[in-house]
């Protein structure tokens, strides 16, 4: 699960990293209380203005209705309402958005942190994510941040400094001055990153997440070292336990099929094809995407309705897959093992007739404990929707009823 900026820099501060710190806003008025007080609290007279989506390349990218930057400079309290109102309310496009872009609900209020001193403002990155290969996590810092990261590890691999961390023994205080040093740090500068890096892997470990991604990490004039951007990606599977951060979950930011099938406890990713499928088991759902494509389909989606699949499980599926315009046809692949392919059968005509207009071609493949009955019932059933039972006829059902 993804949480925006704003949190992520809650987040981090209540572990002890240092963060650029800033007021969340939903409106105009509100942003312009928001300066005020960053004002009054930490004596900035610049404020920076940054769109909260779930997506990175704000800086850079454009809000569609104003042409304003995602992320903008204020250098006067009398612009923050205006700029601020340029932002929200509209459709953000940065190259991680897509074309259809993303609209900005709430903006970050921060203080500038750019400012003028003894040395110039330098950006860093850092990340810290799982290596799943050696089975421990990994910090990878470069000196090149604030740039598109990806670009780096390409043309210039040697940039990019990693430092695995064994799990049995944690994170060691030489790891996180190695990191520092290979990142050409001296004196203050030094003992801060240090300390930035240690406080960051314990909030790492700590909200069982999969991924931070920190770019930049600002070096200020005087030599602080700063989160100024925040991307954290926490592990669902422990969201039961972390239970603040599951709190934080804004589903606007999310496919709104992949929400609805969450809530009817259905594994589903939406795909970009035109054959919807509903399968029980995710090894079996796997398996049967590939037969889609080896009859000349695309999977529409991934769902494995899991092994407990009823008419109720069945008809949420159905429902979710029929949203999903580009869908030609269903594939619906069953294995009766636990559940009874008379069941199953019983469950789609039953949900069949519950939904009503289905315009597309539903072939139903049952396998295991009585799949004869099962075939049976969806035959006799007088719907548009017609069985199988060996993959390969399914597979020449499906090739029909796209061509
Ligand atoms: P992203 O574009 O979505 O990754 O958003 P970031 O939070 O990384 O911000 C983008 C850029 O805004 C940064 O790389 C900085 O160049 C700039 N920026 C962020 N904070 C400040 C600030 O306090 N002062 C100034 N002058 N620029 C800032
Ligand atoms: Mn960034």
């Amino acid at each position: 699960m993804n949480i925006h900026e704003y949190q992520a820099k809650e987040v981090l501060k209540s572990y002890g990293v240092k963060i650029q710190e800033g007021i969340v806003a939903d409106t105009p008025e509100a942003a312009l209380e928001a300066a005020k007080k960053l004002n009054a609290e930490t004596g900035t007279s610049w404020y920076v203005l940054k769109a909260q989506i779930h997506a990175g390349g704000r800086g850079k990218g454009k809000v569609q209705e104003t042409d304003s930057n995602g992320v903008v400079l204020a250098k006067k309290l009398e612009d923050v309402a205006e700029k601020a109102k340029n932002i929200l309310g509209g459709t953000l496009v940065t190259i991680q958005t897509g074309s259809e872009g993303k609209k900005v609900n709430k903006i970050l209020v921060a203080e500038d942190v750019y400012y003028p001193g003894a040395s110039e403002p330098k950006e860093y990155y850092l990340s810290i994510l799982l290596d799943r290969a050696k089975g421990c996590n990994v910090i990878m810092a470069s000196t090149e941040g604030g740039m598109d990261i990806e670009e780096v590890a390409e043309k210039t691999p040697e940039k990019i400094i990693k430092e695995w961390v064994d799990p049995k023994v944690g994170l060691q205080g030489f790891q996180a001055r190695k990191v520092a040093f290979k990142l050409g740090l001296e004196g203050n500068a030094f003992k801060e990153m240090v300390k930035f890096i240690t406080a960051l892997y314990a909030a790492y470990e700590g909200t069982d997440s999969s991924q931070f991604e920190i770019n930049p990490v600002l070096k200020t004039s005087d030599d602080k070292i700063l989160a100024v951007d925040a991307k954290v990606n926490i592990d669902d599977n422990a969201l039961y336990r972390q239970k603040n951060l599951a709190a934080m979950r804004d589903i606007a930011e999310e496919d709104p099929l992949e929400v609805e099938a969450a809530e009817s406890g259905l594994n589903y990713v939406k795909l970009d094809g035109n054959v919807g499928c509903m399968v029980n088991g995710a090894g079996l759902a796997m398996a049967t995407m590939d037969m889609i494509k080896l009859s000349g389909g695309e999977p529409a989606n991934f769902l494995d309705v899991g092994g407990g699949a009823n008419a109720t499980t069945v008809e949420a599926g159905f429902r979710i897959i029929l949203k999903d315009p580009n869908v030609k046809a269903i594939l619906i692949n069953v294995f009766g093992g636990i559940v009874r392919c008379d069941r199953i059968a019983n469950g789609v005509v039953e949900a069949y007739k519950s939904i009503g207009d289905i315009r597309v071609p539903i072939i139903v493949r049952l396998q295991g404990t009585n799949a004869e009955e099962g075939a049976k019932i969806i035959d006799e059933s007088g719907l548009k929707v017609s069985s199988a039972i060996t993959l390969k006829e399914a597979a020449e059902k499906v090739k029909e009823a796209i061509a």
